[in-house]
Formats: C-alpha cells, structure tokens, sequence
C-alpha cells in the first residue's frame, strides 16, 4: 500500500523524463530522478517536513489505503530522498532493461541491516567472503547469530569452494560479497556467484561501494540486492553519512523490505539526500579523476624504494587483477601499500603527510590516508590482523582528485626518510 511517492496536491503527477534520452552516463547522472517542482524550482527542494497533510478526512483514509497516491510521514518517504533513490536506480541500470528499486537509508549499515533482517529469518545461514567492511563483518558475527542467523566465511575468490557449501548446506540463504574490499583490495567474480546464487536457488547481495555503478554493475550479471554506503563515492565530498538497498524483485522491495526499512526506522532525511544528489551528479567527472590519479599513484609506489608491495587490482601482479578487469571500467580509487620499515614507519609517515589527509572513511575529493595497524585496528591481535591481510606497516589510501603531481610529491616527501 506504500509505495506511491508522487507529490501530494500537486493534482496531477509531475512525470520524470524518459531515461531513453540519455546516451550518455553523465547526462543520466544530471538528470535522472528529477521531478520537475510544481513551483518552479531548479534543483530539488529540501522537503523538511515530518508528515503531509490531507484535504479531508477522506483524503487521509485514500492515502492509508493506497487508493491513493502520496506522502504520509516522511520514515515512509519524502520526495527530496526519492530523487536520490530514482537516480541511484537509473545509474545501477544504465545500459539495461532491468528494473530495480531503491531505499534511501541513514547509512550504509541501516541499509545492509534493513537487507539481512527482510532477506533472512532463523535458521538461514549467509555465505560471505572473508574481506568484508568491519561493521558489516561486526553485524554477521556479533549480532545476528542472536537471532540464529549464522554465518560462514570463505574465500569467495574461489567459486569451488563456494559451490561445496551451497551443495552441502541447504540452510544457506544468502552470498553476501563485496567487491572490491578492503584492505587488500581483494575482487570476487560477481558473475560465477551470481550464476551458482541462481542455479542453487539462494540470493545474492554485492556491496558495490567501492566500485560504484560508474565502474562496475552487479544487476548485469543477475545479483539480487544492491547495497552502497552513499557516504562514500556517491556524496563523494565527504558531507553526509547514507546508504542504499536496492533489489530487482519489486514486490520483496515494495513489501518485505519496505516494512522493515520502515519499522527499523533507519531513515535517510532530506539535507542528507540533497547533499548525495548533487554529489552523484559529477560522479563521472570525479571517478575518472579518481581513477586515473590512483593508477598514477600504484606506479609510483610499486618502484620506490621504501615500499614492499602495492595492493591495487589495476597492476597485473594484483592476484585478482583479472577478476577486476573483467566486471569492472577501471580498477578504481582505492589501494593499500606496505612499508619495509613495518609499524614505526607507517606511523613516521602518516605524521609528514602535509597534503594529503590522515584520516579513516574514503571517497572523497581530497587524497585520505590511514595506517590500519595504529588506527582502526589498533590493539587487535596480530595474527588475527595477518589474517585480514593487515600487517604492521600497511598503508590505506583513497585517491583523490588533486593534481596528480603535488599527491605524488607529497608522498615523496613522506616517504623520503623511511
Ligand atoms: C563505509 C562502508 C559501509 C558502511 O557504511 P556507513 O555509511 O558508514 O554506514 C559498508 N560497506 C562498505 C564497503 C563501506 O566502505
């Protein structure tokens, strides 16, 4: 019943443009999801407004019922926030006949937790690969077995492995990937798990916030569930936490995983999606930037000499180079590095940045550096941190748009003493 958005007492529908005008994916990336405002405005307005009102009482009865079209209370939905969710779904499905849709949450994990608690119910295990955000890891491991849902770890990289547990275990409801993913920047196949999720009758979910749907389109090769941390790429200046789920099977999205988006009550709010909206718009522009600066940037740093290695799927020694090559436009913005000097030169480094910025969180227009070992795994065992791929002197590092040379001159500085 809840799934009309249009404007209430606007007294007629205010139609979206056709998506077939756009050849291109910057055009589609201006103008999808616009409505045109019944006042005239340009750009969007922020709908600021917890509830909408009705004419009559009968009115308010039509709109409950769903004999209606229109908003009730802005936890269901606000028009400023469907802008959002329409322009993510139309970017997600460039290209294609697919129809999918979206709902804008708060942030990335309300989204994946509005995904977990509409997908699965006790019982059901989720099949994940080991290389995971550490929140969504965190939410598999600590707070959904309370409500019997389990889960199992593999390395997804190998589609066989997956395939063994599928046959075996019937309970599995859920491939839950991510990719690329952190630190290590380790890619999965999207493709042959997608293909084994179909012919072994389970869904499949891909956290495409790394790629974005500039780089990569999971929907292409049949994965169910969509998710973003819109804080990252898709804002893509750093201003606003989001998120978004977004399915291809209408009814689950209209049903199950509205009420649950609803009754969990993890809400995006109007200033959040208007920031997200005017970010998306150049997410072309700054995604080849990004991308170009990163490539630069892995070259520079696999020859110099204080560097061990460099993590990034765009140099062919990365071992999922291919898989990466193979589902995605370009390799990306993100990388990781390891320095030989180990722990005391991960933190020397970090503390001669002078441009680039010491921080956590990626995707934004400024170059972000972090040193997981001191920072956000700070204090975790050590062998539990080899296990993810985290050693003592790993460097993670989101690309930004600056000019190329002064990123590269000011990690040469950083760099110089070790
Ligand atoms: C940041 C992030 C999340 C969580 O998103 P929030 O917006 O911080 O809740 C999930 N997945 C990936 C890959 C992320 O980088």
């Amino acid at each position: 019943m809840e799934e009309n958005y249009s404007p209430p007492g606007t007294g007629h529908r205010q139609e979206n443009k056709p998506h077939n005008i756009y050849n291109g994916w910057s055009s589609l990336a201006v103008h999808a999801g616009h409505e045109k405002d019944p006042r005239y405005s340009h750009l969007v307005p922020l709908y600021a407004s917890s509830t909408y009102v009705y004419d009559s009482a009968e009115q308010g009865m039509r709109r409950f019922s769903g004999q209606e079209e229109g908003y009730i209370y802005s936890r269901w939905g606000n028009p400023t926030l469907r802008e959002a969710e329409k322009k993510i779904e139309a970017l997600e499905t460039f290209g294609s006949d697919t129809e999918v849709k979206g709902i804008l949450h708060a942030s990335g994990m309300a989204a994946i937790s509005t995904l977990m608690l509409s997908a699965l119910k006790a019982g059901d295990k989720v099949l994940t690969h080991y290389s995971l955000y550490g929140g969504t890891h965190e939410l598999l491991h600590q707070i959904l077995p309370s409500l019997k849902i389990e889960c199992i770890v593999e390395d997804l990289r190998n589609p066989e492995k997956a395939e063994e547990h599928l046959k075996r275990d019937s309970s599995i409801r859920m491939i839950y990937i991510e990719t690329p993913a952190n630190p290590t920047i380790q890619c999965v196949d999207i493709e042959s798990l997608a293909f084994l999720a179909k012919q072994y009758k389970r869904v499949i979910a891909c956290d495409n916030t790394f790629a974005t749907p500039y780089l990569q389109q999971p929907f292409r090769y049949g994965v169910d569930f969509v998710i973003h941390s819109t804080t990252k790429f898709l804002n893509g200046h750093g201003t606003a936490i989001g998120g978004i789920l977004l399915g291809r099977d209408i009814e689950f999205m209209k049903s199950q995983a509205t009420k649950a988006h609803r009754l969990l009550g993890g809400n995006s709010n109007a200033f959040d999606a208007f920031l997200l909206i005017q970010g998306m718009k150049t997410l072309e522009l700054r995604m080849e930037r990004h991308c170009h600066n990163a490539m630069e940037t892995a070259h520079f740093l696999a020859v110099h000499p204080a560097v061990a290695k460099v993590n990034y799927t765009g140099l062919p020694e990365h071992p999922d180079h291919y898989t990466a090559m193979k589902q995605m436009r370009h390799p990306g913005a993100m990388l990781s590095f390891e320095l030989k000097g180990g722990f005391k030169a991960g933190v020397d480094f970090m503390n001669r940045l002078q441009m680039c910025v010491r921080t956590v969180s990626l995707g934004t227009l400024d170059t972000l550096l972090s040193h997981p070992a001191s920072m956000t795994h700070y204090g975790v065992p050590k062998e539990e941190k080899e296990k993810y791929g985290i050693t003592e002197g790993l460097i993670r590092m989101s690309v930004g748009i600056e000019n190329i040379q002064d990123i590269l001159a000011d990690l040469n500085q950083a760099l110089d003493c070790l």
